[in-house]
């Protein structure tokens, strides 16, 4: 799960990384309160930005500065609705504004390949971090972290080191940001983080370090050690049909594509996605629609929850069932398919082709031909089920 720069901050204070104080609004008005209680008396500068989850809000014009509380108000009237990237702007937070001296970057994430942790890390932040990495790869020092050992003083004066940062003639600067780095491991340790960026982490003009944005992903298989994470989930912004069959435990991610599958196995389904895609070249470049895996007992009320969720899917035009009957055999799920297709009735309106194989795969088919839905194919091979679904979506489009 990804969080918001507003979460990610609140995340940071509550481990003593040193943050700027910052509040969430979601209407002008309530921008404007929030500059109010950020300037006191004194006046300064507040920052409007942006929440959603994509970077280079900056460039967007989705950061803006603001001298007073009314400033900020219009500002916020100006970004809030914004579409960044494909992202709508719901909610900005209005941030202390900080006297900038110097930008730089730090990030902390999982290494697969390696079984351990990559820091990185540079004195020349700000700018786009993929820009950098490509231009001048040498100005990004990259340290490995031992997940066993952590970032203590020693491996954050290493990436300190590593980073550039003059430790003989600052050596103040650079206590700072190891300090800082230390604070944001016990983030992405104690949270089970799988990524804590911070871009930028900024030296002030009074010598403080302050990370001025955040970025972070939390493990969601660690979801059970975090109770206080549910609350961060977005429901607003995921999918809605995601949001749906995340309701009825179905297995279901959301693609680009017009030809919706259902499949019994993570395994068989990627490959049936793999499969689709091919055939597709052939058929006007349609693309699967989802993924679904309806696990093994293939029940019909899974299967119409499967189906009924697949269905609504505007931009489905085929759908393909790709299932290998094992212990729900085959004449279970063409049961299920079945009855299924009664519980939609009208709401059934899009072609289904259905490849059964495995066990009890003579009765299943039998079972399927019998009922003769009109809207039934039945494919013999996962390859011809995947060029007929691929075909009737081309054809539909
Ligand atoms: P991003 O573009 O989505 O990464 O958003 P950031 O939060 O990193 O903000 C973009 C840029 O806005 C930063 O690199 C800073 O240069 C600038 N910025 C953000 N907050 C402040 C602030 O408090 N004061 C000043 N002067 N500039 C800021
Ligand atoms: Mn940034």
């Amino acid at each position: 799960m990804d969080l918001f720069e507003y979460q990610a901050r609140d995340i940071f204070e509550k481990h003593g990384v040193p943050v700027l104080g910052g509040v969430v609004a979601t209407t002008p008005d309530e921008a404007r309160a929030g500059a109010e209680q950020l300037l006191g008396p004194d006046g300064g500068v507040v920052v409007v930005k942006a929440q959603v989850k994509v970077g280079g809000r900056g460039k967007a014009g989705g950061v803006k500065l603001a001298r007073s509380a009314d400033e900020a108000r219009e500002k916020a009237e100006e970004i809030l609705g914004m579409d960044i990237k494909g992202h709508t702007v719901h909610r900005v937070m209005i941030a202390a504004g900080a006297k900038i001296a110097q930008e730089f970057y730090f990030s902390l994430l999982l290494d697969r390949a390696e079984r351990r942790y990559l820091a990185m890390c540079s004195v020349e932040g700000g700018m786009e971090i993929e820009e950098l990495a490509v231009e001048r790869p040498e100005a990004l020092a990259r340290v490995a972290v031992d997940p066993r050992v952590g970032i203590d003083q020693a491996k954050a004066d290493e990436i300190v080191e590593a980073a550039g940062f003059p430790t003989k003639t600052s050596p103040e600067v650079s206590a700072k940001v190891a300090d800082a780095i230390q604070k944001l491991w016990l983030v992405y340790r104690d949270e089970d983080a799988t990524l804590v960026e911070v871009n930028p982490l900024v030296l002030t003009e009074d010598g403080e370090i302050v990370a001025l944005d955040g970025k972070v992903t939390l493990d969601g298989n660690a979801e059970f050690r975090h109770a206080d994470h549910a609350e961060l989930e977005d429901a607003a912004a995921a999918d809605p049909l995601e949001a749906r069959a995340k309701e009825k435990d179905l297995n279901y991610v959301k693609l680009d594509g017009e030809v919706g599958i259902i499949g019994n196995g993570a395994g068989l389904v990627m490959s049936t996605l793999d499969v689709v895609a091919y055939a597709g070249e052939k058929h006007g470049g349609v693309k699967p629609a989802n993924f679904l895996d309806i696990g093994g007992g293939a029940s019909a009320e899974v299967m119409a929850a499967g189906l009924d969720i697949i269905l609504t899917d505007p931009q489905v035009k085929s759908v393909f069932v790709n299932v290998f009957g094992g212990i729900t055999a085959c004449d279970a799920v063409a049961n299920g398919i079945v009855a299924a297709l009664e519980i939609l009735g009208d709401e059934a309106s899009k072609p289904l082709v259905v490849r059964l194989d495995g066990n009890n795969v003579v009765e299943g088919r039998r079972i399927l031909a019998e009922a003769g839905h009109p809207l039934v194919t039945l494919a013999d091979t996962m390859d011809g089920g995947a060029d007929k679904a691929a075909e009737l979506a081309n054809a539909a489009a």
